[in-house]
């Protein structure tokens, strides 16, 4: 199964991207993770991506389908993937429409700007693995710490709130509008669209998501 991920920053998208990936067996993949892992590993499309992302702007469509085409072409993708945080834009929705991947399944989490912004500010991540927390609604078992390895847990700089508003305009104006792209899909192919309210606990969400993937 091919699914996409849709949502604002905060939405849940990660959380939520784990349980599918491992409920259905498919890859989890996360461009957000893949630039913040290019930085880690300091190579030149990190460096070039951190100034874009610290500012809560979109790296180049021309970049993001660049990782993208070279991610799918990977064996674990035979049979399906979940893209979080891909595509953010209709440039890159049409690019993945001309590498002639078609998508089974769009899911969007929606959530109202004032939720979004105190999910971000207390949200807190393990760089390696990209699992994400939340300090109130999502905490690890142990304060600070990740729960699988046992490595501390970081804010990202992106999730600062200077760059949290940044981000929000952004999503409106470049990402919203994929909502009504994929729904237009929806009526003249296979894929389906679903809507859940990311307003609710993680429990809840996964439920409600999986009571439209069966
Ligand atoms: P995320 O972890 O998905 O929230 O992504 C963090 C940041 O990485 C975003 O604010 C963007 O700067 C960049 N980014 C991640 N995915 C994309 C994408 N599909 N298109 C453009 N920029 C992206």
């Amino acid at each position: 199964m091919k699914i996409i991920l849709l949502g604002p920053p905060g939405a849940g998208k990660g959380t939520q991207a784990e349980v599918i990936s491992n409920e259905l067996k498919i890859p989890h993949i996360s461009t957000g993770d893949i630039l913040r892992e290019s930085i880690r590993n300091k190579t030149s499309l990190g460096e070039e991506a951190k100034k874009i992302m610290d500012q809560g702007k979109l790296v180049s469509d021309e970049i993001i389908l660049g990782i993208i085409k070279e991610r799918v072409s990977k064996d674990d993708c035979k049979f399906g993937f979940l893209f979080d945080g891909f595509p953010r834009t209709i440039g890159q929705a049409d690019g993945l429409k001309n590498l002639n991947i078609n998508i089974d399944l769009v899911l969007e989490i929606s959530l109202s700007d004032e939720v979004i912004i105190s999910r971000m500010s207390g949200r807190r991540i393990h760089l390696s693995s990209g699992r994400s927390y939340h300090i109130e609604f999502n905490p690890p078992k142990v304060e600070g710490k990740d729960d699988l390895s046992g490595e501390d847990l970081i804010q990202r700089d992106d999730d600062k709130p200077e760059t949290v508003l940044a981000r929000l305009e952004v999503y409106k104006n470049q990402t919203n509008p994929l909502i009504n792209y994929y729904q237009q899909l929806e009526k003249q192919s296979d894929l389906r669209f679903v809507k859940v309210n990311g307003a609710n606990s993680p429990k809840e969400v996964s439920n409600e998501i999986f009571a439209n993937i069966e």
